[in-house]
């Protein structure tokens, strides 16, 4: 071994494990995945602000390459045209999928991404206990070594709970599954009892004097323990903190990433998987205190969940509700001083982001003031709505998130709220029986005139509860598809 320095220590041979596989890696390797490593760090750095966030993506893409191609250049377990027609096959499938998803099926694609991504930790796991060897962690005593068990006990329990948890993700959001929490008897109990029997066997394994290639078969019993805790962390989780849950799968994720990383000892897998795996870590945190939310209780499993959500619920359109027409939103608008847009999944669905823009430009025209404001829930994705905005080049310095805009209804003339639901209704605030109790929401009732675009009074938000806005005085319902209610009212402008 050649040692990177002279060190005036005297290290005894003895210090290394004679077993131990020793991995040299090419300088040059080594100095394109820290380059890679900065340009991802960098690329995140962009990408905390809409401003900057194209060169982000810029940086993304350099440290991808570069880490691609030197992986490419590197090969080491298979071979070049192998890896080459993987490419082509899943480069071709993503395309494929891509390109035919709707904007509004994002969050369940990507939870299916996520599950493909846990597949994968889990799949090189296996296959590096089913032959060490290949993977130069044999040791001379004919064992596994010690600590390629712990990373693959790690990798292959993280990826199988990224997996069965991404696919009941993606069964909740694409509807293939009730989105209300399904709660078990005793479910904190059997999730405690599951997790400490996962890390018992990960010791059991690591220590175990008996470790050969596929040898040993407690591993496949802590993998069986671990996509049966995948599904029971996510089951019990309501409709409303599915945001919650899509951004703790993504962070899941990478750490499954890296946990692949020690064992194909790739360190540009593990600086990547560490930093979507810290950063998915970090927007969970967000979201939750957007939420209003305990961390633990949602990483845990549903903790406090009372039932509700989801589709259940219908709205209670016996009460009696006031129908205007585009022409009266028209006026009224041009007629405000100030007027807050407050968008949500509906405008997603009607690509009414556009005209939507048209809209605040031709009442700027006008004298107004025009000010977009955000849930960090809006929509079905974290970022859908500023991703939607952005598109339609409405300007930054206009757009607001929910705790720096909402002191400002009171003295807004007009809230102009376009498929937004959930993240406007005070039953987050009066009623403690609502699934979405807790969650803070738009003080849109603090505004002169409200008016609510969506296309039925029958129709209910994610959390599948009724609005009170609604059934307001102030409020004006503009019932119809967002694109063609706003359409109307720029012609009308
Ligand atoms: P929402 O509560 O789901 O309400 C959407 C509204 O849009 C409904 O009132 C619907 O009523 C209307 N709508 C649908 N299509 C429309 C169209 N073509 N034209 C006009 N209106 C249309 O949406 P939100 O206020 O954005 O709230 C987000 C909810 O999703 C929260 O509960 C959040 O927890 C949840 N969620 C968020 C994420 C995330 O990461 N952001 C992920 C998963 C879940 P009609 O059917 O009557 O038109």
């Amino acid at each position: 071994m050649v040692a990177p320095f002279e060190s005036a220590v005297e290290i005894p041979a003895e210090a290394f494990p004679p077993e131990a596989a020793v991995h040299a890696v090419n300088p040059w390797v080594a100095l394109a995945y820290l380059i890679a490593g900065i340009c991802f760090i960098l690329a995140l750095r962009g990408l905390s602000s809409p401003a900057t966030s194209r060169s982000g993506n810029r940086y993304g893409m350099a440290g991808m390459l570069i880490a691609v191609v030197t992986t490419l250049v590197t090969h080491e377990i298979a071979s070049l045209p192998e890896i080459l027609a993987a490419i082509a096959i899943g480069g071709a499938i993503g395309f494929v999928i891509a390109r035919r998803i709707a904007m509004t099926a994002m969050p369940q694609l990507v939870a299916a991404f996520h599950s493909l991504v846990g597949l994968a930790a889990v799949l090189v796991a296996v296959a590096a206990f089913l032959n060490p060897d290949a993977f130069g962690i044999l040791g001379a005593d004919g064992n596994i070594l010690t600590v390629s068990r712990v990373e693959m006990a790690l990798g292959a329990a993280i990826g199988a709970i990224t997996f069965s948890g991404s696919v009941i993700a993606f069964a909740k959001l694409n509807g293939n599954m009730s989105g209300s929490p399904i709660l078990l008897p005793g479910r904190h109990l059997i999730n405690l009892g599951t997790l400490a029997a996962i890390l018992a066997m990960t010791a059991g394994f690591a220590l175990s004097a008996h470790a050969g290639p596929g040898e040993h078969p407690i591993f496949w019993v802590l993998l069986a323990a671990s996509f049966a805790i995948g599904f029971l962390l996510i089951i019990p989780i309501g409709g409303a903190d599915m945001p919650v849950v899509v951004s703790m799968l993504n962070s899941y994720s990478g750490w499954a990433a890296a946990a692949m990383g020690f064992t194909l000892h790739n360190t540009a897998m593990i600086v990547t998987g560490a930093l979507v795996g810290s950063s998915g870590a970090i927007l969970s945190y967000i979201m939750c205190r957007a939420m209003n939310r305990s961390f633990l209780s949602v990483i845990a499993g549903g903790f406090g969940a009372q039932g509700g959500g989801g589709d259940a619920g219908e709205a209670r359109t016996e009460r009696p509700w006031k129908r205007g027409s585009a022409e009266d939103a028209a006026f009224l608008l041009k007629e405000a001083g100030q007027v807050i847009i407050i968008p949500g999944y509906g405008m997603a669905v009607a690509q009414a982001q556009h005209v939507l823009r048209e809209m605040g430009d031709l009442l700027k025209e006008h004298g107004v003031t025009v000010k977009y404001a955000i849930h960090p829930v809006a929509g079905r994705m974290p970022g859908h709505m500023n991703v939607l905005l952005a598109e339609a080049n409405v300007p930054y310095d206009e757009v607001f998130e929910l705790e720096d805009i909402n002191s400002e209804f009171a003295q807004t003339d007009v809230a102009f709220i376009i498929g937004a639901n959930d993240v406007v209704n005070p039953a987050a605030r009066n009623d403690r029986s609502s699934p979405i109790y807790g969650m803070p929401v738009f003080d849109v009732e603090k505004a002169k005139t409200i008016f609510f675009i969506k296309r039925s009074m029958g129709g209910v938000g994610y959390a599948g509860v009724d609005n009170d806005v609604f059934y307001m005085d102030q409020t004006m319902m503009l019932l119809g598809d967002a694109k063609k209610v706003v359409e109307e009212i720029v012609k009308a402008l």
